[in-house]
């Protein structure tokens, strides 16, 4: 561990990233079709013939195929390995913003604090984009990102120099049920439906990775960015009253989670100086 340099484990994040996104791609062909994730085993769509797991390779697979099936020469679209690329370049984002963007790619990571980091960034950044995905399309938030989240804050919470696992319990608890409550008086007030409860658990599991504060920052930024698109959004595409016009909020909070995570702390802050100059 002590002598493996920082370019190495760069790599190992990226290809680790990829994996995830060949894991995307094959729900987001699959889960649609109604097709078991994991039963049959990888397969031609088009000749029902088996994959080989050569193939099957992030990124590679394609390459080495040129773009085309092996077994009936049909064309594989190029959207599948750049998807994987994009997964690939967060996850090695995920650890080289996790040491604070040095320029030592030769130096080995030792500082424990910095994995703790890179694993909840990889998380993040790595689950932004089905809940982008799923909220956008299905409006609903996948329980294995929100609820996962929370199990995955929980564990992180172990390793040292991050949120403590009682800050962590208390993240999710304050944050979850904080923005429940929002929800629960905005539904009474405006009597219609607010707030789902997918965003509670996505939340709850931003405060079990970051705390509190970190939640509520999350929060709050969301809500601006949130206002910032759907006021021109909604003046162009009004509510016909069928809810076309709804915007889901999982979006907002899942691309302002990851910086929250990684620069919540100076902006508090910086907003601090602002607010109690001296
Ligand atoms: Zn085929």
């Amino acid at each position: 561990m002590d002598i493996i340099p920082l370019w190495y484990w760069l790599a190992v994040f990226f290809a680790l990233g990829a994996c995830v996104g060949s894991f995307y791609n094959v729900i987001v062909y699959r889960m649609p079709r109604g097709i078991s994730l994991i039963n049959p085993p990888s397969h031609c769509p088009l000749c029902k013939k088996h994959i080989p797991i050569r193939y099957n390779l992030p990124i590679v697979g394609w390459l080495w195929l040129r773009g085309k099936s092996a077994c009936c020469k049909q064309p594989i679209s190029i959207i599948y390995p750049i998807g994987e690329a994009l997964c690939g370049i967060l996850g090695a984002l995920s650890l080289y913003a996790a040491t604070g963007f040095t320029l030592d790619f030769g130096a080995p990571v030792l500082d424990v604090e910095i994995w703790g980091r890179a694993l909840g960034l990889f998380w993040l950044l790595l689950g932004a984009y089905p809940v982008c995905a799923v909220d956008t399309k299905y409006k609903l938030i996948p329980d294995s990102i929100s609820v996962g989240g929370i199990v995955a804050g929980l564990l992180i919470s172990f390793i040292p120099g991050g949120v403590t696992p009682l800050q962590s319990i208390v993240g999710a608890v304050a944050a979850g049920g904080g923005l429940f409550l929002i929800g629960w008086t905005a539904t009474k007030i405006l009597k219609k439906d607010a707030m789902g409860f997918g965003d509670v658990k996505l939340l709850a599991g931003y405060g079990a990775l970051m705390g509190v504060t970190g939640a509520v920052e999350t929060l709050i930024i969301a809500a601006v960015l949130g206002i910032v698109v759907m006021v021109p959004y909604s003046k162009i595409n009004a509510d016909k009253g069928d809810g076309s016009g709804q915007i889901p909020f999982g979006p907002f909070l899942a691309v302002a989670a990851p910086f929250m995570y990684l620069w919540g702390e100076p902006l508090l802050e910086l907003y601090m100086k602002f607010i109690l100059p001296e």
